[in-house]
């Protein structure tokens, strides 16, 4: 009863013609347009898809589903009446295809196996119907394509070692004295699968299975089982692919490229990939199945050859290509096999682009009147955006690249190559600029790493110590560079023939993965030379800049979050504003601390008496209020956010090594050590176990007197006299790390004093808020925002408290472990923590609104400058996001990108 109800009422099985590109939950991205071609009318093989829930299901229960075999076999019915041929039939055979298909493809997962339904029997059949002309001549065919079956089904499907068929054919192509394939005879190729079959029966203990069915039925049970292989699952893990999806099965009648030189295979782009320009891309080759183009066993042609080969089946395929483009809105990719002149289409997607091509097709497609606006913009990405704008090689003199590796990092670094931490310190200290070639690093390599302008490794991948680390430092990184041997005791790599020696110099480009030797010319990115203003997007003739302008600048019309930027100098604040900031939402100003006025916080630290203290205080203001008159001058009539001083005050003062050895010293010579010794004494009285949860932010304000006020004054009296010169300042100040509204209430109160005195004769308007980065003020929000007029969440501070960890003790540390393990998708410095953080975040909007209608709400951690996080920012409803200069476009993509994207009108 219950299994009849269950084949009535789940349907697991589709018929290309019933299915359609929209449903690749259900019918994995391959089936999902296979289904789609069919229904254009395009020239697709017949063939049918078992869906994703059968393999769900097949994987809760470690059995197929109830109904799965008898629609399968109504299917492959249908499949032989249309093809007029059945499976494995001895005389005339049906073979098909068995491909796996997720919704997003994946590595680890099963591939393909070809020619299913050959066996002992059907071989003959095969090499019958395959005989142009006289006898014998589909023998070699046949045998081929049936060792390909067994090649394949025996490694995918049974986990038999790849390399022992590859071993047993190489032994049979050196038996006949050959390199080449092609040169197996029939003969040779009977022998050969005799071998491979010998080779499967000793790894699997069984026969290859000659049944068609049976072999069809391992082959979707293989495809199924895939879907939790090892490498499968860790991929799903890090790019944070759901673990529940399933993979679907297509199943789809072969058609043979190997028939002759009539025949062949290939693959085809609508658009290049590459750049994005429309023409025609593809390679071909002739007499060839499918899997021999990706192993490059031989020279594919240009795709435009085939006119000249085949010139019916290349005007159809032009023909088909734009039929999907129209279809698609989008650059396509294709892979077709041409049987006998007779043209196939066995796949389609829409096409993998680098960052340029998504610009410049997206405005393409824009000016063909495909597709609008806000399409465009949602088609395009921050992170293809912030790839546009990384410092670029001059390769104009075409130099050599030695190896490629994964880009880990993006940018382009030149130095010298050293091959220790210690070295790299060591060189960079003396003005040198070195890339760290390393094997692979770990947390010792840390200061190299920092000292050096880029890393190179022999091993690892994107989530590699050296790979995560140099993320997090916004560092060039290249990993995995491919037969790259480091000999880190002689001092020197070797890579494809050369040799370098410490000292030589190297330039690594950390977003194609490409390495050079000797020095490559690095300029700025046209896109960063647009947003500078020295490219007028209006007269450039450069299509990227056009594409940009146009895309972001919807973005601009679109959005609702502000961006403003973090900067420290006026000179930030001015690059800021020419990439398109709206404010600054965080001034830092601990800089106002440093340099020379170094010596005037040493006499603050040290001073007895209230007098000493004022004193040094007085001589700071004024210094202050320079700094920021020329940090508001730049941002006039914008906000700027204004932190006052954040960390512990003994970061100010020398290093107590260095402190302890020269009041060692001078006591040694009996001379006086003056005040040495007295800041030793404080350096010594000062120091914190964990000084990032020690006496740091509002804390500080709180314990040294006049501190907060100097501050406060320094500000309002710039703002004052900005208006005095008919400016139009707009100052908040920001309290850091304020965790009790009592906090805040103390600072507000001694503030406003302040303010109100200055304000006395140029009224200027000053705002005080705090920033939210400790998690009691995000659970206290409500209490807070009655003394706050605004809240800037400091995500990196939130982020290191929420979890318990700070991040410069741990991102060398274990991270690498964590996202290897899964444990973390991303690093939660560099996206935000939706489930935590994000929390946290949220609590305090809601909270801190409730209280005070209104309250104007921003982020000014880096997170305000990542895709995901911006996204995140708009959907809990802060008014701004605040990040670095550079990545201000990409925010302000993100934020337009976030508006299209909540408001679904996401049309494809
Ligand atoms: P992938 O996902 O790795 O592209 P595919 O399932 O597309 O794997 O198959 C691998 C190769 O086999 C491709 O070149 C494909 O075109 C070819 N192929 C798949 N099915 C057939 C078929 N029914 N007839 C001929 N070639 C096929
Ligand atoms: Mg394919
Ligand atoms: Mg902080």
């Amino acid at each position: 009863m219950a299994a009849e109800k269950a084949t009535t009422k789940h349907k697991y099985v589709y018929g290309f013609a019933e299915g359609n590109k929209d449903l690749k939950d259900l019918l994995g991205g391959k089936g999902a347009n296979l289904a789609e071609m069919t229904n254009l009318g395009l020239p697709v093989p017949p063939g049918f898809i078992i869906t994703t829930e059968a393999c769900k299901a097949y994987l809760a229960t470690g059995a197929e589903p109830d109904g799965l075999a008898e629609q399968v076999a109504t299917h492959l019915a249908a499949l032989e009446s249309a093809m007029g041929k059945r499976l494995g039939d001895p005389a005339d055979p049906l073979l098909v295809s068995v491909r796996s298909g997720a919704k997003f493809s994946m590595p680890g997962m099963m591939e393909t196996v070809l020619n299913v339904g050959l066996n002992d029997e059907s071989v003959a059949g095969l090499a019958r119907q395959a005989s142009d002309g006289g006898p014998g001549s589909g023998d070699r065919f046949a045998w081929d394509s049936y060792r390909r079956l067994i090649q394949m089904f025996g490694k995918t499907v049974c986990d038999v070692p790849g390399e022992e068929f590859e071993h047993a054919l190489d032994d049979a192509k050196r038996a006949k004295g050959t390199t080449n394939d092609l040169d197996l005879d029939a003969d040779d190729l009977r022998a050969l699968v005799g071998a491979y079959k010998k080779i499967f029966a000793k790894h699997t203990g069984r026969e290859f299975p000659q049944p068609p069915r049976e072999q069809l039925d391992l082959a979707v049970r293989a495809v199924f089982e895939s879907w939790n292989a090892e490498r499968a699952v860790l991929y799903r893990r890090q790019e944070r692919i759901p673990a529940d999806l399933g993979t679907a099965v297509n199943i789809v009648a072969m058609v043979f490229g190997n028939l002759g030189p009539d025949s062949g295979t290939g693959v085809a782009f609508t658009r290049d990939p590459a750049t994005g320009n429309q023409g025609i891309y593809g390679d071909y080759l002739a007499n060839a199945q499918g899997e021999d183009v990706v192993a490059g066993i031989r020279n594919t042609v240009p795709l435009q050859e085939l006119e000249r080969i085949d010139k019916r089946s290349y005007d159809e395929l032009l023909r088909n290509m734009a039929t999907l483009e129209g279809h698609y809105r989008d650059l396509c990719d294709i892979e077709f096999t041409i049987e006998r002149g007779k043209l196939w289409m066995l796949q389609t997607r829409v096409g993998k682009r680098t960052a340029a091509a998504a610009f410049n097709i997206a405005n393409h497609l824009v000016d063909e009147g495909m597709i609008d606006l806000d399409e465009a913009l949602h088609r395009v990405n921050g992170a293809q955006l912030a790839q546009l704008m990384f410092p670029r090689f001059d390769l104009s003199g075409s130099p050599e690249v030695v190896t490629t590796g994964v880009g880990a990092s993006p940018g382009a670094a030149v130095g010298r190559v050293v091959f220790t931490s210690a070295r790299a310190v060591e060189l960079a200290g003396q003005g040198e600029r070195v890339i760290l070639v390393r094997r692979e690093t770990n947390p010792d390599d840390l200061p190299g790493m920092i000292a050096a302008q880029g890393i190179l490794t022999a091993r690892g991948g994107k989530t590699s110590h050296a790979a995560v680390v140099a993320r997090g430092m916004g560092k060039t990184c290249l990993c995995g560079a491919d037969n790259l041997d480091v000999d880190v005791k002689a001092g020197r790599f070797t890579v494809g023939g050369h040799v370098v020696n410490e000292g030589d110099i190297v330039s690594i480009d950390g977003t194609s993965g490409c390495l050079y030797l000797g020095e490559v010319p690095v300029r700025p990115s046209e896109v960063v030379q647009y947003f500078e203003g020295s490219v007028d997007p209006a007269t450039s003739t450069d299509p990227l800049v056009v594409a940009v302008h146009r895309i972001i600048g919807h973005a601009d019309e679109v959005r609702r979050l502000r961006v403003r930027t973090n900067a420290d100098t006026g000179e930030d604040a001015a690059r800021a504003r020419r990439f398109g900031a709206e404010g600054i939402g965080l001034c830092r100003t601990e800089h106002m601390f440093l340099g020379d006025r170094r010596e005037l916080v040493e006499r603050l630290i040290l001073a007895r008496t209230e007098s000493e203290r004022n004193e040094a205080l007085d001589a700071l203001l004024p210094l202050q209020r320079a700094d920021f008159v020329e940090i508001f001058r730049e941002m006039d009539g914008l906000p700027v956010t204004v932190r006052l001083i954040d960390p512990p005050l003994h970061e100010f003062l020398p290093s107590l090594e260095e402190l302890a050895v020269h009041v060692a010293v001078a006591q040694e010579r009996g001379e006086d050590p003056g005040k040495d010794q007295a800041l030793l004494a404080a350096v010594r009285r000062m120091h914190e176990q964990n000084p990032m949860l020690g006496l740091r932010g509002v804390r500080l304000g709180l314990v040294i007197p006049g501190l907060f006020a100097m501050q406060v004054r320094a500000i309002t009296e710039a703002a004052a006299q900005l208006v005095a010169e008919g400016r139009d300042p707009r100052p908040e100040i920001m309290v850091p790390l304020v965790g009790a509204v009592q906090e805040l209430e103390t600072v507000r109160v001694e503030a406003e004093k302040i303010i109100s005195e200055v304000t006395r004769e140029h009224a200027v308007e000053v705002l005080i808020g705090t920033m939210i980065e400790v998690p009691r003020a995000a659970l206290t929000a409500g209490q807070i925002a009655e003394a706050a007029e605004f809240f800037s969440f400091g995500t990196n501070d939130l982020t290191q408290m929420a979890w318990g960890f700070s991040r410069d003790d741990v991102e060398g540390a274990f991270f690498w472990r964590y996202l290897e393990l899964g444990i973390f998708g991303i690093s939660p410095f560099e996206s935000l923590d939706r489930d935590g953080v994000g929390r946290l975040v949220r609590i305090a909007v809601d909270e801190g609104r409730a209280a005070r209608p209104g309250l104007k709400i921003g982020v000014c951690g880096e997170h305000g400058g990542d895709p995901e996080s911006v996204h995140f920012f708009h959907e809990v409803g802060l008014d701004y996001v605040s990040c670095s200069p550079f990545r201000v476009p990409v925010a302000r993509l993100e934020a337009g990108r976030a508006v299209i994207e909540s408001s679904g009108s996401d049309s494809r």
